[in-house]
């Protein structure tokens, strides 16, 4: 057991050799969605980097009920760690950011309420909000081949989310008011232990974030000539370091 149809990938709590044994959730994608039966080979991955090849043992379709052997988990090979910080967007569009910046292999995800963002989370709807991030982005990252699904933590306010970042990382802060800041210009000129992009809501980062930004290393830099919605602002700004720095070029 060496394979794993890489293609079939299925999300555990944890990964370890041995057995497993999933739910309903699971008995349906795998026996009635891809129709697998015994011997069929998946991929097991944790979200955390761990992955495993596995190989259906058992189904039970009276209990809904699979069992897969797993074999020694390996540690997935990541590229270059994104962190998005993104202001708090209206539903659909955080989903939107969530799933597609999963696809596009960033690494971390701090939703940020920002001054003038539309959206205001108590803390009690936060929780449920950041639930369902979760639960995206560890669809998105089965989807897309992924063994690791991106942290998605809790709101918290912008001028802690901009000092709450990994050393060495290059950081940038995009925003449409700064004139002449060309995000080529801004490029390190070697690839960086990390990156950190900073997205704002729909009515703009305040003055008084972009400096805290600034304060905290952050260079601020601009889209083009066009005002981007935030949630094309917080995937193009993905896009564009995917390819500068990180594994999309
Ligand atoms: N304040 C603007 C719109 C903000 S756009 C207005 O109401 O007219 C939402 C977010 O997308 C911004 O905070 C910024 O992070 C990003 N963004 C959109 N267009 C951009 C551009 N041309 N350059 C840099 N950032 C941009």
């Amino acid at each position: 057991l060496d394979g794993g149809d890489l293609l079939t990938r299925l999300f555990l709590e944890s990964v370890a050799e041995g057995t497993a044994r999933v739910g309903a959730a699971d008995y349906r994608y795998l026996a009635r969605v891809l129709r697998l039966g015994p011997g069929a080979e998946v991929t097991v991955f944790d979200g955390q980097g761990r992955e495993a090849p596995a190989r259906i043992q058992t189904i039970d379709a009276a209990r809904e009920e699979v069992v897969l052997v797993v074999a020694s988990p390996r540690r997935a090979v990541m590229g270059l760690p994104i962190t998005l910080i993104v202001a708090l967007l209206k539903a659909d569009k955080m989903d939107l950011v969530v799933q597609k910046a999963t696809e596009l292999g960033v690494h971390r995800i701090v939703p940020v309420a920002a001054a003038r963002s539309v959206v205001h989370l108590d803390e009690g709807r936060a929780a449920g909000r950041v639930a369902r991030w979760r639960k995206i982005a560890r669809e998105a990252a089965r989807q897309c081949g992924r063994a690791d699904a991106p942290v998605v933590e809790l709101p918290r306010p912008v001028r802690d989310a901009v000092v709450d970042v990994p050393t060495g990382a290059w950081k940038a802060i995009f925003h449409e008011g700064v004139k002449g800041a060309s995000l080529r210009k801004a490029l390190p000129p070697e690839r960086p232990a990390a990156a950190v992009v900073a997205v704002g809501p729909e009515g703009g980062f305040d003055a008084a974030e972009v400096e805290a930004a600034q304060a905290a290393g952050f260079v601020a830099v601009g889209l083009g000539p066009r005002i981007l919605r935030a949630e094309t602002a917080a995937l193009a700004a993905v896009v564009a370091i995917g390819f500068a720095l990180g594994d999309l070029a």
